[in-house]
C-alpha cells in the first residue's frame, strides 16, 4: 500500500486535501471510533451519536464507490481506544509508506497524530484543511503587526478578497454592517407560530448508534429522543435549502432573542453539519447570496448570516491556530471556581439557566445568545474557571469542535485572553435576559433587583463582577460607560451586593 489516508470525525468531505492524489488501487482510507475521543470531556450523547452516525454513513458512502476503508467500530472487541494504539495496529496491519491526513481541528489531536507517526516510524503528510475560507497562513499574515485583532477587520479583508457582497469594493448596500437592524425581541406577544425545521428521523444507521451510546455512555449526560440531525452531504444541503426558504429572511432580525421551548427560532442549526465538514461554507455563503438576488431575504438578514459564517467562524479559526497551545490556559481574571452542578441537570430556580440547561440536554443544542448571555455570562460573573467552562460547552453540543468552541468560550464568552479576541467582556444585568426573552416572566426573581430576597442572582453578580475587576475592566475603553454607572452606587448599595454575591459564591449558586 502507498498511502493510508486518515479521516477524523469532523473531517467528512471526500473533496478534502486528503483525497488530493488518492489512487483507489494504491491507497486505502483509515476510520475508527474511538472511545478516547468520546470521553476526554465528558460529552453529551447526541455529540457522540452525531460524530458516531456520520462517521458509518462517510463509509458506507465511500465504500459504495470502491474506496477501501479500514474502519474500527466502537464496539468492536480489538478497539484499543485511543489513535496511537489504533492506529499502530493498523500499520502494522496494512505496511502503507505514508500516512495523510487534514489538518485536525484539534491542537491535541495533530500532536497526538504526530507523535504516534513518529513511534511507528511513517512520514505523516499534514495537508491544509481547505474547507474553510481563510487558511491559518492568511490569518497569521492578516493578524501581523496588528496591535489588536477584530473580528470586523478580518471579516472585510474576507469579503473583499473573495468579492462576498461587495461592489467594486465598496459594501453593498452602502453598510459593512446591520448589526443596530438585527437586535429585535419578540416583546410580550412572542415569536407565534413557527414553522419547526425539516427533520431527519434516524435511519438503519443512526438507530444502531443509537443504541450503542444509550448502552456505553449510559451515564454521560443527555438524551438522545430529539436527535434528529443530518447525516450526510445530502441532508446537510436539505437543512440548509430548508433555513434559506423559511428562516433566513427573519435571522438577522431574531438573532438574538430567545423564547421559552423554542430551541431553533430563525437559527439555521447547520453548524454541526458544517463542522464535520458535510456542509461546504462556501456553499452555505452562495445560498444566502442568492437569496438576496433574487429578493427573497432582505440583505440585513443576509449580512447577518454572513457575518456568522465567514465572520466569526473563520475568525475564531484563526484565533485558536495562532495562539494554541498557550490560548488553553489563560485565565485573565483568574476565575477559579468550580462549574456548579446546575450545569448538568438545570435545577436552579433562575429560570432562564434552567431553561437552557435543560434544553441543551434535551437537544444537544442552544444558540448563540443562550450560550454566550445565559450560561457563559453566569459562570463569567460567578467567577468559574475558564477551563471548566470550556470542557463544559465542548462536551453538551452536537457542534462543539474545539477550534471554534474554545475562542468562543474562553475568549469571547469567558474574557479569559484578555481581549485577544472581543473588545470587550459580555456582561450585562439581567434586564438583558428579560429584554430579550420571555424567561423572566416566570421566574421568582426579579431582573431589575440587585439585594434583597427577589434579587435576580444576574444583576446581582454583575454589579459585584465591576467592583471586583475594576482596575482590569477600567483599562477596557469600551467598558467606559458601564464602570461609571458603578461609581454612582453608594457605599452601602456596595456593600450590600457584595455581601449577596459572596453568598451565592458560597454555596456554588446552589440555592439560586
Ligand atoms: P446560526 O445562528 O444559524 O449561525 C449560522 C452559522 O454561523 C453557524 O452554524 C456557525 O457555523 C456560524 N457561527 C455563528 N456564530 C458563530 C461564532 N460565534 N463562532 C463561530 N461560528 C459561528 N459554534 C460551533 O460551531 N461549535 C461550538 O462548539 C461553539 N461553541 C460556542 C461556545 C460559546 C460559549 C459560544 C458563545 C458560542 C459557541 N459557538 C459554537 C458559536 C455559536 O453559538 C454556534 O455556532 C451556533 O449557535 C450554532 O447554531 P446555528 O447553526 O443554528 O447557528
Ligand atoms: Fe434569569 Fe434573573 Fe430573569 Fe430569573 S430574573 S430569568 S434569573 S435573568
Amino acid at each position: 500500500m502507498r498511502d493510508l489516508v486518515l479521516v477524523l470525525g469532523d473531517q467528512l468531505d471526500d473533496a478534502s486535501s486528503a483525497f488530493e492524489d488518492f489512487v483507489p488501487e494504491d491507497d486505502a482510507v483509515w476510520m475508527a471510533e474511538l472511545p478516547h475521543e468520546s470521553e476526554h470531556v465528558w460529552s453529551h450523547k447526541a455529540r457522540i451519536a452525531m460524530f458516531l452516525s456520520a462517521m458509518r454513513h462517510f463509509r458506507d458512502g465511500l465504500r459504495g464507490r470502491g474506496i477501501t476503508v479500514h474502519y474500527r467500530q466502537l464496539d468492536d472487541p480489538r478497539n484499543r481506544g485511543d489513535f496511537c494504539s489504533e492506529l499502530t495496529t493498523a500499520t502494522r496491519e496494512l505496511g502503507p509508506s505514508r500516512l495523510v491526513v487534514v489538518q485536525p481541528g484539534e491542537h491535541r489531536v495533530l500532536e497526538a497524530l504526530r507523535r504516534a507517526a513518529s513511534e511507528i516510524g511513517l512520514p505523516l503528510d499534514v495537508r491544509p484543511d481547505r474547507h474553510f475560507l481563510a487558511s491559518t497562513d492568511d490569518f497569521a499574515a492578516h493578524a501581523a503587526g496588528r496591535k489588536q485583532l477584530r473580528m470586523e477587520y478580518f471579516y472585510r479583508e474576507l469579503r473583499r478578497k473573495l468579492g462576498v457582497l461587495v461592489d467594486q469594493g465598496k459594501p453593498l448596500g452602502g453598510r459593512w454592517n446591520y448589526d443596530a437592524e438585527n437586535r429585535g425581541s419578540f416583546g410580550k406577544v412572542g415569536p407565534g407560530e413557527l414553522r419547526p425545521p425539516f427533520e431527519f428521523p434516524p435511519d438503519a444507521t443512526t438507530k444502531q448508534v443509537i443504541a450503542l451510546v444509550k448502552e456505553r455512555f449510559a451515564s454521560h449526560p443527555g438524551t438522545l429522543e430529539r436527535f434528529d440531525w443530518p447525516m450526510n452531504r445530502r441532508q446537510a444541503v436539505r437543512a440548509l435549502e430548508d433555513f434559506i426558504e423559511h428562516r433566513l429572511p427573519l435571522f438577522g432580525q431574531y438573532q438574538d432573542a430567545m423564547w421559552s421551548q423554542e430551541p431553533y427560532l430563525y437559527h439555521s442549526r447547520l453548524s454541526a453539519a458544517m463542522n464535520l465538514k458535510l456542509l461546504d461554507p462556501r456553499k452555505v455563503i452562495a445560498s444566502a447570496r442568492a437569496a438576496l438576488e433574487e429578493g427573497n431575504a432582505p440583505i440585513a438578514a443576509v449580512e447577518g448570516f454572513i457575518r456568522q459564517v465567514l465572520g466569526w467562524r473563520e475568525y475564531v479559526r484563526g484565533i485558536y491556530w495562532q495562539f494554541m497551545p498557550q490560548y488553553e490556559s489563560m485565565n485573565h481574571f483568574a476565575a477559579d471556581l468550580p462549574l456548579p452542578e446546575l450545569y448538568w441537570t438545570g435545577d436552579t430556580q433562575m429560570s432562564c439557566l434552567q431553561q437552557v440547561v435543560r434544553q441543551t440536554l434535551e437537544y444537544g443544542y442552544a444558540h448563540h445568545i443562550q450560550r454566550l448571555m445565559v450560561t457563559a455570562l453566569f459562570a463569567l460573573l460567578l467567577g468559574v474557571s475558564p477551563q471548566q467552562v470550556h470542557r463544559w460547552y465542548l462536551a453538551v453540543y452536537v457542534d462543539a469542535v474545539e477550534w471554534v468552541e474554545m475562542p468562543n468560550t474562553l475568549g469571547m464568552s469567558q474574557f479569559a485572553d484578555g481581549g485577544l479576541m472581543a473588545s470587550k467582556p459580555y456582561v450585562a444585568t439581567g434586564k438583558y435576559i428579560n429584554r430579550m426573552s420571555n424567561y423572566c416572566a416566570d421566574c421568582r426573581y426579579r431582573p431589575g433587583d440587585a439585594v434583597g430576597a427577589a434579587a435576580c442572582p444576574f444583576t446581582t453578580l454583575y454589579w459585584d463582577f465591576l467592583m471586583r475587576h475594576r482596575d482590569k475592566l477600567q483599562l477596557v475603553p469600551r467598558m467606559g460607560l458601564q464602570m461609571r454607572n458603578v461609581q454612582r452606587l453608594s457605599e452601602a448599595d456596595r456593600e450590600q451586593i457584595r455581601a449577596q454575591a459572596q453568598s451565592i459564591r458560597e454555596t456554588g449558586a446552589q440555592h439560586a
